[in-house]
C-alpha cells in the first residue's frame, strides 16, 4: 500500500512515496523555485524502489500543477517509475500549517474541509494559500484518491484555555480568534509516540516535555498524551530564540521601534521573523557555524547560545511545573538531534529535579532513537529523530482506519 505525502510550499513542493506496509521510503523530492525564470526537481528513487537513482530537471516551473505533474510523470514512468499509474496510490496525506480551531485532528479532505482551510487564512497567510494550492493540484490529478489534510495546530487543540488565552480584550478571541494554536505538531505527536514505546508505556499514561529544535523551535508539554501548553503561539514567531525568529519579546517594542526608528508595522514583522534569533544576535542563523565561531572566540557567537539555550531551559523548567510528574524529556529536529552541546546547556540546572544526563551518551552521534540520560535519571532524557513525512504517513493511515 503506498502514500504519496505532500508539502506544499509557496514556492515549492516536497513529496515523498511511502510504502507504508513497511514504512519503506520508495521516493523523495523537492520541487523548486516555481513561477519563477529557472525551477528545479530533484527526484531521489531510493533503494527500497526497484529503480534506485536521482533525477534532476531543470526547467521553468510555471505552476504547482505543471510542477505537480512532472512529479508524477516521473513516479508513473514505464520504464524507471515505481508506480503504473495514479491507481496505485492508495491515499495522499497534505500537511496544512493553520487548522485553527476547526481541527482537533487530521482529517479527510472534502469541499467542506477545504473551505475550513481558506477561512484560516488570515491566521497564516503565507503558508495556508500554498498548501491549498498543493491539495487542488492533488485534487484534480488524483480524483479518486483518499486524500487527508495534516495539520501542524490540531495536536495542540488540546490546550486548556488557561494555556491557549493571552490576556487581551476578550472580544479580539471572540470576533478574530486571537488565541495561541502552537505548531509543530505533527513532530511533537510523533516523538512522544515513538517516546511512550521506548518507555514501554501507553502514551495516554505518559507525561513529557519534547523539544523541537530545529530552524523553528518549539517546547510542548504533554500529560497523557495531550498537549496542554506549547511556546509557539497565534503564528510561529512566540517563545523559544530561532535561526531568524526572535520568540518571547515584550509586545511595546514594537511601538519602541516606530517612535524611535520610524519603522512600520510590517518593517518590523520582517524584522522580528527574518533578521532576529540567533542571526540577530550573532549574525549566524547555523548552530553548526556558532560552535565554529565560539571555538575561534566569537564572543557574540556565544552570547547567542546562551541567550537560546537559556532560553529552551526556562521553557522546560516552567513545563516541569505545568505538569508536576515528567516521565521524559525528549529533543528532537536539526539541533535537538545533533547538538550535544545545546541539549547539555538546556538542561543545565534541572539536577535539582532529578534529571541527570549521561554525558557519553549525549556525546554520541545517531540516526537512531536513544536514551541520554543515566539509569539513576529521576526524568529520562530522549534524542528522537523526528520524520515529518512518516508521521503524516501514519496520520493518514489512522484517518483511513476510521
Ligand atoms: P531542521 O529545521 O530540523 O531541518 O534543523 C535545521 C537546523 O539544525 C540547522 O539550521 C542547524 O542549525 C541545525 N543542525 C543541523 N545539523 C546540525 C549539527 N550536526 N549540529 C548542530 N546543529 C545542526
Amino acid at each position: 500500500m503506498k502514500f504519496f505525502v505532500i508539502n506544499s510550499g509557496s514556492s515549492s513542493i516536497k513529496f515523498q512515496v511511502i510504502e507504508m506496509k513497511t514504512e519503506t521510503v520508495l521516493a523523495t523530492g523537492l520541487v523548486e523555485r516555481i513561477g519563477e525564470d529557472t525551477g528545479r526537481l530533484k527526484n531521489t528513487f531510493l533503494p527500497g524502489s526497484a529503480t534506485a537513482r536521482e533525477v534532476v530537471i531543470e526547467q521553468p516551473i510555471a505552476d504547482h500543477y505543471t510542477g505537480m505533474m512532472l512529479v508524477v510523470n516521473l513516479l508513473t514512468d514505464k520504464e524507471q517509475g515505481i508506480i503504473k499509474d495514479a491507481s496505485e496510490i492508495a491515499a495522499i496525506g497534505h500537511r496544512v500549517v493553520h487548522g485553527g480551531e476547526d481541527f482537533r485532528e487530521s482529517t479527510r479532505l472534502t469541499p467542506k474541509v477545504i473551505e475550513a482551510i481558506q477561512r484560516n487564512v488570515p491566521l497564516a497567510p503565507l503558508h495556508n494559500p500554498a498548501n491549498l494550492d498543493g491539495i487542488k493540484v492533488a485534487m484534480e490529478l488524483f480524483p479518486t484518491v483518499f486524500q487527508v489534510a495534516v495539520f501542524d495546530t490540531a495536536f495542540h487543540q488540546t490546550m486548556p484555555e488557561e494555556a491557549y488565552m493571552y490576556a487581551l480584550p476578550y472580544e479580539l478571541y471572540e470576533q478574530d480568534r486571537v488565541r495561541r494554536y502552537g505548531f509543530h505538531g505533527t513532530s511533537h505527536r510523533f516523538v512522544a509516540g515513538e517516546c511512550a514505546r521506548l518507555l514501554g508505556k501507553a502514551l495516554h499514561e505518559t507525561n513529557l516535555i519534547t523539544v523541537h529544535l530545529g530552524n523553528g523551535c518549539s517546547v510542548t508539554a504533554i500529560e497523557k498524551g495531550q498537549s496542554i501548553d506549547t511556546s509557539l503561539g497565534m503564528t510561529p514567531l512566540e517563545g523559544l530564540v530561532m535561526g531568524t525568529r526572535c520568540g518571547d519579546l515584550d509586545p511595546a517594542i514594537h511601538l519602541f521601534l516606530k517612535q524611535n526608528k520610524g519603522m512600520d508595522l510590517e518593517a518590523i514583522d520582517t524584522m522580528l521573523n527574518k533578521e532576529s534569533g540567533l542571526k540577530g544576535l550573532c549574525g549566524m542563523n547555523d548552530m553548526r557555524d556558532i560552535h565554529q565561531a565560539i571555538e575561534e572566540g566569537d564572543a557574540k557567537a556565544k552570547m547567542a547560545l546562551d541567550v537560546a539555550t537559556y532560553r529552551n531551559r526556562k521553557y522546560i523548567g516552567s513545563y516541569m511545573a505545568v505538569l508536576g510528574q515528567v516521565d521524559a524529556i525528549v529533543f528532537t529536529a536539526g539541533i535537538g538531534e545533533n547538538d550535544d552541546i545545546v541539549r547539555a546547556e538546556s538542561l543545565k540546572g534541572l539536577g535539582a529535579f532529578g534529571v541527570r544526563l549521561n554525558l557519553e551518551e549525549n556525546g554520541k552521534r545517531s540516526k537512531e532513537p536513544r536514551c541520554i540520560s543515566t539509569p539513576d535519571s529521576a526524568i529520562k532524557v530522549f534524542v528522537i529523530p523526528t520524520n515529518e513525512e512518516l508521521a503524516i504517513a501514519r496520520e493518514v493511515a489512522n484517518v483511513l482506519r476510521g
